[in-house]
């Protein structure tokens, strides 16, 4: 079934945008020109990828300051721009993102979307969106607000993605038409404040023209995908130190927590036979701090904070004793980074369930983590 011409359709988001964009660090005042610093572009839609506008700003302002450009980037160790990132979740955005600056301080910034497809992290949303703002291309990005905007509009049933070359095809003449900056732009904004997944079609200037609106389909399209199961588990996360340092397992070089310190953990188990006994051995103090709990998008975790002080450092399979002057300095994730912030704070005596952990991990080591 052909689509009716996007042109006429999306014409009142041109004007609507004009006058109601969001202020955000990198978008550039003229939306007709190419962007004057296609870096930033590429940055912030590298930050966006699964990451809300307001989480990112500052992360954004952060990365600019530190990273003002490519060769600025494309030289960090891995350690400034994993701390640098620490915090926004999805890390190998951050790993792929130093290579493509790599790829561009070597070879200039690529001005096609052919060119920028081959930019490691850069999928076909990604690229057409870098294009679309950075060079004016008109490349249509259809990310999952892009979708949601163009299967109403157009009253498209099931899951729209099915439909992805048709959409880019009848967007293209649309970007042409009113600016490719410009309507990338306001496709992404009306997805993401008007036409949301409950729309608040009275405030939409699409409203004279969407076609699941005029049916009622609205609430419909696109249909709700069945979300992944989130799994449960908790956890004791031990900060332990000794004379020779804190007690940590050192990043993995490959996966999603690659690059990133972690302070060793085990799973929430009952009391251990002989647990209080082996802690007074290894001349432990302890102490357990309030928990709270850590949700990631397919898993919730309980966690249990232990901060213990040892008379002794013994060795623990694939652990490291780590001087406490590096402490503050080392990449960690989010949740890590508050059992960091927290090791001063007051506790209460351990439990014999804490205790047990402290032993698993002293006995098992980095083999005491459970899976996650
Ligand atoms: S009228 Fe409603 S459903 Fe249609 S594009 Fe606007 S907000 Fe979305």
């Amino acid at each position: 079934m052909p689509f009716a011409p996007a042109t006429a359709l999306l014409a009142p988001l041109a004007p609507w945008f004009d006058a109601r964009r969001r202020p955000m660090p990198w978008r550039a005042g003229d939306l007709d020109a190419p962007h004057p610093d296609p870096y930033a572009v590429l940055v912030s839609e590298i930050m966006l990828q699964q990451t809300q506008v307001a989480t990112v700003i500052p992360y954004f302002t952060r990365w600019m300051e530190r990273f003002p450009d490519a060769e600025a980037l494309a030289a960090a160790t891995e350690d400034e721009v994993h701390g640098l990132w620490a915090g926004l979740g999805y890390y190998r955005r951050a790993r792929n993102l130093q290579a493509a600056a790599r790829a561009i301080a070597g070879a200039g910034f690529p001005r096609t979307l052919e060119g920028l497809l081959e930019l490691p992290g850069l999928g076909p949303y990604t690229a057409a969106a870098v294009a679309a703002q950075a060079f004016q291309l008109p490349t249509p990005a259809l990310d999952g607000n892009a979708f949601r905007v163009a299967a109403r509009v157009l009253a498209l049933e099931g899951d729209p993605r099915r439909h992805a070359a048709a959409l880019r095809d009848w967007l293209a003449p649309a970007l042409a038409a009113h600016g490719p900056s410009r309507l990338t732009q306001a496709v992404m904004e009306l997805g993401a404040t008007v036409c949301t997944p409950v729309p608040r079609c009275a405030s939409c200037p699409l409203l004279g023209a969407c076609a699941a609106r005029a049916r009622g389909l609205q609430e419909r399209i696109p249909p709700v995908q069945p979300r992944a199961k989130v799994t449960e588990a908790e956890i004791h996360l031990a900060a332990i130190r000794s004379p020779r340092g804190w007690l940590l397992c050192p990043p993995a070089s490959r996966g999603l927590l690659a690059g990133l310190w972690s302070w060793p953990r085990a799973e929430a188990a009952p009391e251990l036979e002989g647990a209080a006994e082996a802690a007074s051995g290894y001349g432990l103090e302890a102490r357990e701090l309030p928990g709270w709990v850590q949700v990631y998008s397919h898993r919730r975790e309980t966690v249990r904070p232990i901060v213990a002080r040892m008379a002794s450092a013994p060795g623990a399979q694939g652990l490291e004793w780590v001087p406490g002057e590096r402490l503050p300095e080392l990449p960690m994730g989010r949740r890590d980074q508050k059992l960091r912030a927290a090791l001063d704070a007051p506790g209460t005596p351990l439990t014999g369930a804490g205790l047990a952990a402290l032993r698993t991990i002293l006995d098992e080591g980095v083999s005491a983590n459970p899976r996650s």
